[in-house]
């Protein structure tokens, strides 16, 4: 793969991931059953809190960061959904929320109560 890519793209994020599915079938192979990504994003944010837990270095957490990212652009793709959009309209929604200090620590959230 020599063409020039935009490491800032989100849309060159997404045709690489879309490569990954497509060269190991994941469609025809069991790689897009929704419950089966759950249960690897799962996996991943255990890898997550085993880093930030067990103090492991900031590398590790990066790496099984971007491990759950990369199933989080799958999973749009699997299910067949605009991320980026929901992306956006989530961050838009949420930017108007209140704040609330709940046990020491910050919480932004509707707050129905
Ligand atoms: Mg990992």
């Amino acid at each position: 793969m020599s063409k020039e890519r935009d490491l800032d793209s989100y849309s060159e994020m997404l045709a690489e991931v879309q490569a990954f599915h497509t060269k190991h079938d994941f469609k025809g192979t069991g790689g897009e059953d929704l419950t089966y990504r759950v249960a690897l994003m799962t996996e991943e944010l255990g890898e997550i809190a085993e880093a930030v837990t067990k103090g492991k270095p900031v590398s590790d957490l990066a790496e099984d960061t971007a491990d759950l990212l990369i199933l989080l652009i799958g999973t749009a793709i699997s299910a067949e959904f605009d991320l980026k959009k929901a992306f956006w309209e989530k961050m838009e929604k949420i930017q108007g929320r209140k704040s609330k200090m709940i046990n020491g620590r910050i919480r932004v959230s509707e707050f129905k109560d």
